[in-house]
């Protein structure tokens, strides 16, 4: 099966190499395409929330982001075939970028660092280090004004990128991104949360053992125990993958 419905949301049933293959397919059909991946937390928001529901539903591809989601998945008896983060996703599109086949631009995380330049400098800095040939094709901060938005979508757009990364959190991501997509010419467009804090290094992503054990959310919890109240929507997600009967 192509998507499979968790919860009223389509999920694309890929693979990593496979979400590659068919997000660049967009590209080169010259279409636009948008994706947002969801984790387990932001299931749970969209079930809680309709007009957040609605929202996320508008994207065109979804990529089930951590391991709660396939495993709910697998309770509902309609598995996804794997766990796709975003970040990784983010990854290999830089690399296929550094080979010269598509532009992409950086919007998004904090102004500044402790090295002076912005999150999304830094992260444009260390890709093209690990990627030789690669540059982004621009990059912002998150913190631009809504008065802003003008000058910043002309930006991105005289850049010539094929593909922005939207990195300013959930939901804001995802409401910038379905409230602005129609001015923008990149032909992909992704919500992908914290992913230049974890290009830059500001944010470090877990070690292997939390990543292979599936419990990525329990180290992000150690390091950020704020984010408690939002956790606490994995394993009411959980329940109700266990105890709602999904018609498809
Ligand atoms: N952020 C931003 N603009 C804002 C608020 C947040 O650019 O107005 C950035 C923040 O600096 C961080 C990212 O958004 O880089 C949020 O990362 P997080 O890992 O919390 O994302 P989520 O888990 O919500 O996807």
């Amino acid at each position: 099966m192509d998507k499979i419905k968790i919860r009223g949301l389509e999920f694309d049933n890929v693979t990593m190499d496979e979400a590659l293959e068919k997000a660049e397919g967009f590209i080169e059909r010259g279409e636009q395409c948008v994706i947002f991946t969801p984790n387990a937390e932001i299931v749970q928001m969209a079930i809680e929330d309709e007009s957040f529901h609605a929202l996320v539903s508008s994207a065109d591809m979804l990529i089930p982001d951590g391991a709660g989601v396939v495993l709910a998945s697998k309770i509902m008896k309609k598995p996804l075939k794997a766990k796709v983060p975003g970040c990784e996703l983010a990854e290999r599109l830089v690399k296929n970028s550094a080979e010269g086949k598509y532009k992409i631009f950086f919007y998004g995380s904090k102004p500044t660092t402790e090295a002076g330049p912005s999150v999304a400098e830094l992260a444009n800095k260390n890709m093209s280090e690990k990627y030789p040939g690669f540059e982004a094709a621009g990059f912002s901060h998150g913190y631009v004004k809504p008065d802003g938005y003008d000058a910043l979508i002309e930006n991105i757009n005289s850049s010539g990128a094929d593909i922005l990364f939207v990195c300013l959190g959930v939901p804001m991501q995802e409401k910038w991104i379905a409230e602005h997509r129609d001015r923008i010419n990149a032909k992909l467009i992704i919500g992908l949360g914290g992913t230049l804090d974890v290009f830059a290094g500001t944010v470090k992503r877990a070690p292997k053992f939390f990543v292979k054990a599936n419990l990525e959310w329990l180290y992000r919890l150690i390091k950020e125990p704020r984010r408690i109240g939002r956790m606490m929507k994995l394993p009411k997600f959980i329940f109700g993958a266990i105890f709602i009967k999904e018609k498809d």
